[in-house]
């Protein structure tokens, strides 16, 4: 089998899956429209999964070190009465690693970093990808183009080449809510790591960072494309009378730093991952609903089992059949809990499922919540060695 591939999307699935074709030996070229990077304005948590997959990269330890570990925390109600505590010591202890709150722009810069220059082109957008026969694929980009063994569609929840593989699947759609987030300014007192506030239809949380900032992020059952002219206003007027530190986080953000986005996902299952030499890898084939924190960490999951695939496979084909069997099932089972967990959530919005909702959870012991969480962080990566 040939050695070269061409990933199409550079973010977190794309660096991901080229840096584990890379350690297999492969030759890697990143195609990335933007010219700048997007949507880094915000931050992200990592389960044991995506860190093993990134130990696995060789950029775990770069990544954990800029990493808070949310030790402390959970979920509450607005008046601030505890429903679950989290704690991250017991799920370190399960699974090596508690969850680990990171801005993206520096897991992004650690992911870039663990490239050779020139293998991210920034601003090439992939118009075309045909197989072009004899074993290769022809990428189309600008003016230029480019032939490979294999393409990695990374490309993301609107993902072209998904369309184009799957013409009759009817892409993403809108989960019925809108999410808004910034980071702070400045550190915030915290008393928790992290927090997640579930009032009727609405969802507030936080992630704190190494260095005491800390993302927010709200959550509001809202028609498509609702987007607020003056966001943070907006968001002081619903959450107000929520309990601390909401409102210091509010405080402590400026206007322009809050970023507003409809929340979608690929609802309908996708039947492949994988046609021909063209493999889609992250949101592209699985994006889900952000509830368990999980849709970065399946893509980093994708991109290791790929390459050890490709490494232990004598062809593409085969390769990719490997991958398709061993990611869809678990994937697609993360995203349906997601979703799920987002219904039992967020979007409850009628006040006696709120209460019954409120009382199950106070009545589950933690050691039962704990291993539900560990359903989705108890994985282990394929070597690439
Ligand atoms: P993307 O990040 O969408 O990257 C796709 C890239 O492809 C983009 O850079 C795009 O510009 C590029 N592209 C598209 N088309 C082309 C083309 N034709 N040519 C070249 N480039 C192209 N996950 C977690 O694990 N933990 C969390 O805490 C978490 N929180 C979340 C919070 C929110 C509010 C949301 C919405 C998601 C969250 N996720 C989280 C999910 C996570 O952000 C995504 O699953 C992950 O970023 C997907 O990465 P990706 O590389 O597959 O796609």
């Amino acid at each position: 089998m040939g050695n070269t591939a061409v990933v199409v999307g550079g973010g977190i699935g794309g660096l991901a899956a080229a840096i584990g074709l890379r350690r297999i030996g492969w030759d890697v070229t990143v195609l990335e429209r933007a010219s700048a990077l997007a949507d880094m304005g915000a931050g992200i948590s990592l389960a044991a999964n995506g860190l093993r997959a990134l130990d696995e990269l060789g950029v775990g330890g770069a990544v954990r070190a800029a990493s808070r570990g949310q030790y402390s925390g959970g979920t509450r109600t607005p008046w601030g009465a505890w429903l679950a505590r989290m704690d991250g010591s017991a799920l370190e202890k399960a699974v090596g690693a508690p969850i680990m709150g990171i801005r993206r722009s520096t897991l992004h810069r650690l992911l870039r970093e663990a490239l050779p220059a020139g293998s991210l082109l920034m601003g090439s957008e992939a118009a075309t990808v045909e197989e072009a026969g004899a074993g290769t694929v022809h990428v189309g980009y600008g003016a230029s183009a480019l032939e490979a063994d294999l393409v990695v569609a990374a490309d993301g929840i609107g993902s072209t080449i998904r369309g184009h593989l799957f013409p009759d699947h009817p892409g993403p759609v809108h989960s019925g809510s809108t999410v808004l987030r910034a980071i702070t300014e400045h550190a915030v007192d915290l008393r928790t790591d992290f927090e997640l506030t579930w009032g009727r239809g609405a969802e507030f949380g936080h992630i704190a960072f190494l260095d005491g900032k800390a993302e927010w992020h709200a959550v509001l059952g809202l028609p498509v494309g609702t987007r607020f002219a003056d966001p943070l206003t907006e968001l002081r007027r619903r959450f107000h009378t929520w309990h601390d530190p909401i409102p210091a986080l509010l405080d402590a953000t400026r206007p322009e730093a809050v970023l507003q986005h409809d929340v979608n996902e690929l609802r309908t299952p996708l039947p492949s991952y994988a046609a021909g030499r063209i493999v889609l890898l992250g949101d592209a084939a699985h994006a889900m609903t952000p509830n368990l924190g999980q849709g970065a960490c399946q893509a980093l999951e994708d991109a290791v089992t790929l390459a050890a695939a490709l490494g232990a496979e004598s062809t593409v084909e085969a390769a990719l059949a490997r991958y398709d069997a061993e990611r869809r099932p678990r994937s697609q089972a993360v995203a349906r809990a997601a979703r799920q967990a987002g219904r039992m959530g967020q979007q409850l919005s009628h006040p006696l499922a709120v209460a019954l909702r409120d009382t199950a959870m106070r009545l589950t012991p933690s050691r039962v919540a704990t291993r539900m969480i560990l359903r989705h962080h108890a994985w282990s990566p394929p070597s690439l060695h």
